[in-house]
This record gives C-alpha cells, sequence and structure tokens, in this order.
C-alpha cells in the first residue's frame, strides 16, 4: 500500500520573508521591483502544485492581466538562481516549478511518467544519507537530491487517474 504524502503547506510567515529576499534579489540585478514582477512573485508562491512557465504566465495575469510573457520567461531564472523556486526537468522539454520551501533539500520528487505529475516527498533521511556517503572521499554535503521516476499503479489497475490527462 502507497500513503501519499501531501504536499508541503507553504505558510504567509514565509510568503513574506520570501518576497522580500525576492525584492532585494531584483536589486543585486539592478531589477526595479514592478507590480508585473510582484504579481509574478504572488502567483510563484501561490500554487501548491508545481506548474510550466506558460501556467504560471496564467496564474499572474489572473491578478495583474498587464504581465507579459517575456516577463514571465525572464524572472523565472532569477528566482530559480535566487533559490525561491526550484526547477525540475522532467525531460520532454518539460520544466515545471514549485516554491522552494526551508528544507527543501530534504525532499525527494517522485515523477509519475504516465500522468506527469510531481510528487514531492518529505525524505527527512536524505542529509543524513548525503553526508555519509560524501564523506567516504572527506566531503561534507551541502545539498542533495533524489529523483524517482514511477508508474503509475492506479492507472494500471483501474485504467484511470485523475491525475491522468491523455
Ligand atoms: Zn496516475
Amino acid at each position: 500500500m502507497t500513503v501519499w504524502v501531501p504536499l508541503i503547506e507553504i505558510d504567509t510567515v514565509s510568503n513574506d520573508a520570501a518576497r522580500n529576499k525576492f525584492k532585494s534579489y531584483l536589486g543585486t540585478k539592478g531589477l526595479r521591483v514592478t507590480n508585473q514582477r510582484l504579481a509574478i512573485f504572488e502567483a510563484a508562491f501561490g500554487q501548491s502544485e508545481h506548474y510550466t512557465a506558460e501556467e504560471l504566465l496564467e496564474f499572474a495575469r489572473a491578478i495583474d492581466d498587464s504581465v507579459s510573457r517575456a516577463t514571465v520567461y525572464r524572472t523565472l531564472p532569477i528566482m530559480v538562481e535566487s533559490a525561491l523556486l526550484r526547477e525540475v526537468d522532467i525531460g520532454k522539454n518539460l520544466k515545471y516549478y514549485l516554491p522552494n520551501v526551508e528544507g527543501g533539500t530534504e525532499v525527494a520528487q517522485v515523477i509519475c511518467l504516465d500522468c506527469d505529475h510531481i510528487f514531492e516527498i518529505e525524505a527527512p533521511f536524505m542529509e543524513w544519507y548525503g553526508n555519509s556517503v560524501a564523506s567516504k572521499v572527506n566531503q561534507r554535503a551541502v545539498s542533495q537530491r533524489l529523483q524517482v521516476s514511477s508508474r503509475c499503479n492506479k492507472l494500471r489497475e483501474a485504467g484511470v487517474c485523475e491525475r491522468h490527462s491523455a
């Protein structure tokens, strides 16, 4: 039996901290804090599911309809670079994004190849594991990640899965 751990909730306090980090990071890049960029931030952090750049554009436009595609595509790498967002490359030329919550290095990703769904599973053993393999070559782990590709049991058994979009 498989138990799915729900996606990690992002509380508003950490959202405030992330927003401040975003603003100061824009500053270091010589970029102004504009309503469009803030709308992209709010859209990016208001999601509990992973999203593509195009989906983020839709979410951001729902907040501020003057957000342009170009601004989304320019802002995304900045948010990834500043570790506010994580980028998950699932192949097929598809990249997904999600807020980088604290302790994000202790999260394993299980990617369903059938349904293109990404599950974020809390994996508190990861830091220990990273340190134990790194110490074998006299190193100290700084970060680690685990990405598991999977097949959907539900789809195989029942023929349908609510996450499967044909
Ligand atoms: Zn499925």
